[in-house]
């Protein structure tokens, strides 16, 4: 019943689109949230609905919030499924096939993280259609834009296949307003997802464990200050003053590709193009010599800080603020001089 109320208000919009939804203690991710911005951006009279799966409590409050978690969503329409608890992109890619095939959504749009590189190239071709992935900007509902060449140049493309347009979106160029966020807007109607015809089994992959770090630090996709140490470490040991500096500042460590390699650190701290983009309000870099993989994941960041004993690095033609000199004397004295958190 609630899903014919939910399909009868997207017939009368052109747009209407279903955000890939990911949560998590009760509340929506916030690359999600930029998610439902960017659906917003799509069109003014877009209809947003959130595909939320889960089990237990935490799923019910998730829906809750999906209604109040961006401020220009007035009404959300959470579909919840109980199944799905661990995320794995063979079964999520079936899920979203057949919530488009009763939705007939215009658009799939999920956030540009490790889940929705995992799900949507999949989904799309469960759908035959071509998905637009890291997607920066939309200026009309089928127009967007996309760095390529590891962010040295930015395309705009145009989306002329059948229905759905599918896409991922990069977090970073759709922030959330924060003080709007949670304001009360009405109650949004929850569908269940009709899973009676949906075949589970699948034999390419099988979920073993789940492993969270129980760290105080924010987390790197979303810190508003991140601190990275490059190669010039030199070893794990070194790199525990990165990890100093982090916490007196209430930052988010990050690494290069070369300091991951090197094992100083492990590879969910990467990065760049092949790890994570990030656009905080402060970027330091230490020892890091801006190789353009490197910047394709940092250039946006709103203040970049770097410091090296090379005056040509190349990290200084995007720094706002650079330090000639030897980070294993700047980082003591940064560590002394700055006040405890
Ligand atoms: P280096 O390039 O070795 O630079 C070390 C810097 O430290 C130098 O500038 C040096 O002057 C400085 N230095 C040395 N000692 C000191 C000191 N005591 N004090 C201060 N400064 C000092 N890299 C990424 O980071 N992220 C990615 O996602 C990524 N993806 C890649 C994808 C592909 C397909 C490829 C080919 C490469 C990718 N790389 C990536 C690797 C990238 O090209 C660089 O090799 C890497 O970023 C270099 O890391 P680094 O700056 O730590 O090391």
């Amino acid at each position: 019943m609630a899903t014919r109320m939910i399909l009868g208000a997207i017939r009368k919009r052109s747009v209407s689109t279903l955000v890939i939804a990911e949560h998590e203690g009760g509340t929506i991710k916030a690359p999600s949230v930029s998610a439902v911005a960017a659906a917003k951006s799509l069109s003014d009279d877009s209809s947003i609905s959130l595909l939320l799966a889960g089990s237990g409590p935490s799923l019910h409050e998730a829906a809750s919030h999906a209604a109040s978690c961006h401020p220009s969503v007035s009404q959300a329409n959470p579909l919840l499924t109980n199944k799905f608890k661990n995320p794995l992109a063979e079964p999520w890619a079936k899920l979203v096939h057949l919530v488009q095939q009763s939705g007939g959504y215009s658009h799939i749009i999920a956030a540009s993280n490790s889940f929705g590189k995992n799900v949507i190239p999949r989904a799309a071709a469960l759908l035959d259609v071509s998905p637009i992935t890291d997607v920066t900007g939309i200026s009309e509902s089928h127009t967007f834009v996309r760095p390529i060449y590891a962010g040295n140049a930015l395309s705009t493309v145009r989306y002329t296949g059948a229905n759905p347009c599918v896409l991922t979106i990069r977090s970073t160029s759709f922030p959330v307003p924060q003080k709007s966020v949670d304001s009360k807007v009405d109650q949004a109607p929850i569908s269940q997802v009709d899973l009676s015809t949906f075949d589970e089994d699948h034999d390419k992959s099988r979920y073993i464990s789940h492993t969270s770090q129980d760290s105080e630090r924010p987390d790197l996709g979303n810190a508003r200050i991140v601190i990275t140490g490059g190669r010039a470490l030199k070893s794990a040991e070194n790199f525990k003053m990165i990890e100093k500096l982090a916490n007196k500042l209430g930052a988010a460590v990050g690494a290069t590709r070369a300091a991951v390699d090197a094992g100083f650190v492990p590879n969910d701290l990467q990065v760049g193009q092949t790890g994570k983009i990030v656009a905080p309000e402060l970027y330091m870099a230490f020892g890091v010599s801006g190789a353009i993989q490197h910047l394709a994941g940092m250039r946006d960041s709103k203040v970049i800080v770097a410091v090296n004993k090379d005056a040509d690095a190349p990290i200084f033609q995007v720094a706002d603020y650079g330090l000639v000199g030897d980070l294993f004397e700047v980082i003591p004295e940064l560590l002394e001089k700055l006040p405890e958190k």
